[in-house]
């Protein structure tokens, strides 16, 4: 989304500020102006280092008054954000791809290979659409839940339609994701350990060129 007229575009990231975001591929030979020039990151990793410091500031202020106290697990998350935030805070992440990048942990069987060391922040960015069924997304959340702490956030960005009653499963090839969720992907965060809220609006997006990412969901560990 374009911000106001005269606005200037920042990239919490790296600092960089300017008047329009470099292209990045959306969707099979579809490109959108929402890269970072810089860092070449997307608006979700932006507006995540943006929580993660709010959370820093705020329910987290204990644990992150320490350097590296604050503990975070990203869960398909990319060195764009990963390189900054592993500098700050004691960070760590995970993928279900063997063919990603190189990761601290590689998820198998929807098993994360590492015992009771929990985090305060879980991040779950953009790695639920490409998973086939529900049981297999709810156990990887059920892993994410028993590596948190009752309080812990999760931090959970997708391809989301929260107005839909269904998940709608995309067409074969016009995406690099299998589904659009609906508000059915609520229960399976329920259903998983934590407790969900949609987050429908929020102030400033439009700089970080992030207004794209509404709505997303913040849940804590019940
Ligand atoms: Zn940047």
């Amino acid at each position: 989304m374009a911000p106001d007229d005269g606005e200037v575009l920042r990239c919490p990231l790296c600092h960089w500020c300017g008047a329009a975001w470099a292209n990045v591929e959306c969707r099979p030979g579809m490109c959108v102006r929402q890269a970072c020039p810089n860092c070449l990151c997307l608006p979700r990793e932006r507006l995540i280092w943006r929580l993660i410091i709010r959370l820093c500031n705020t329910r987290f202020l204990a644990a992150a008054s320490n350097p590296s106290g604050l503990r975070v697990l990203e869960i398909g998350g990319t060195d764009r954000l990963g390189v900054r935030a592993r500098a700050r805070y004691d960070y760590k992440n995970a993928d279900i791809n063997p063919f990603a990048a190189p990761v601290d942990y590689l998820i198998l069987r929807g098993r994360i290979p590492l015992e009771n060391s929990p985090f305060n922040i879980v991040i779950v960015s953009y790695v639920l659409c490409v998973i086939e069924h529900a049981r297999d997304r709810v156990r990887l959340l059920k892993e994410a839940r028993r590596l948190a702490n009752v309080g812990s956030v999760l931090i959970y960005f997708d391809d989301l339609d929260l107005r839909n009653l269904c998940h709608v499963r995309l067409p074969k090839g016009a995406f690099f994701h299998l589904w659009r969720f609906g508000r059915p992907i609520l229960d399976e965060l329920r259903n998983s350990g934590w407790q969900p809220t949609p987050i429908w609006r929020e102030r400033g997006l439009a700089s970080i060129g992030a207004a794209t990412e509404l709505p997303y969901v913040l849940c804590t560990a019940g």
